[in-house]
């Protein structure tokens, strides 16, 4: 699809959760090489961030953490202008409603859903401070209410479905102030979670994630991604 794009994000400033392996490791990446100063949130606090990336210690389960992390980006750089919600959990393999322990299906909507929502509410003051600010959700098509919900991983489906909520929420309630909230669903990716056998790389996996933290302002907003173009929530 055409739409509007920053060729470089020099000047801008970008934060990714769970940046330190697997897809957000490689969107950080990403984005530091087109520019922009970049935030690179893990829990780690040991973490030896690569490139020009700055490591920000971050569990996104973890209100403190989550305030003080916005408040450190606020004071060195004053401006928000992409967050990369990526970071996330899946359910033990094989669970089944039936078979899966309520601290299983907790841990999972806390970090995949209550996680980016928390967050997003932190950094929404920062990421509408300058008009074209993007929230990009690293959803699944898991989630998707289209697709048949079925093979397990309950908790994680449901999260991915909540988190494609929150992108809908925040393109109905800022939109008209100019954030640009997508979701993104990577495709299945040879990443930990995603397993050895999963036919995507972690390259082809971060291109619609990169992409969409590229949008610039009059580029649609709202929507479910997978490789570049509109798919049903
Ligand atoms: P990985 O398991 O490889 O990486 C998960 C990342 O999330 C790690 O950096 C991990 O940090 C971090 N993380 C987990 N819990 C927390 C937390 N509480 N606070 C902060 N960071 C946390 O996953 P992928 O790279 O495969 O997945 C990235 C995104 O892509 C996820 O949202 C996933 O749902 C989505 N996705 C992945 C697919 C795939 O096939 N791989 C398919 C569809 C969607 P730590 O090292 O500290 O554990």
């Amino acid at each position: 699809m055409d739409v509007p794009l920053h060729e470089t994000l020099d000047g801008q400033v970008a934060l990714v959760t769970g940046a330190n392996r697997g897809l957000g490791a490689r969107i950080a990446a990403e984005l530091d090489d087109l520019g922009a100063v970049v935030y690179a949130g893990v829990r780690n606090p040991e973490y030896d961030a690569p490139g020009d990336q700055r490591a920000l210690e971050l569990d996104v389960t973890d209100e403190e953490a989550i305030r003080a992390a916005i408040s450190c980006i606020e004071v060195e750089a004053d401006r928000l202008d992409v967050l990369v919600n990526n970071a996330a959990i899946s359910d033990p393999s094989g669970s089944t409603l039936l078979d899966e322990s309520v601290s299983d299906i907790d841990a999972v909507l806390e970090t995949n859903l209550r996680g980016p929502m928390v967050l997003t509410k932190f950094a929404l003051p920062l990421l509408l401070r300058n008009p074209g600010g993007r929230v990009v959700n690293v959803s699944s098509g898991m989630g998707a209410l289209g697709e048949e919900m079925t093979g397990g991983a309950p908790a994680y489906r449901v999260s991915k479905t909540g988190l494609n909520g929150l992108t809908a929420y925040l393109h109905g309630e800022y939109h008209t102030d100019g954030l640009l909230a997508n979701s993104a669903c990577p495709g299945w990716v040879r990443t930990d979670m995603g397993g050895e056998s999963a036919p995507r790389s972690v390259e082809e996996g971060a291109a619609t994630p990169v992409w969409l933290a590229r949008f610039a302002p009059d580029a649609p907003g709202g929507r479910f991604w997978r490789d570049r173009e509109v798919v049903d929530w």
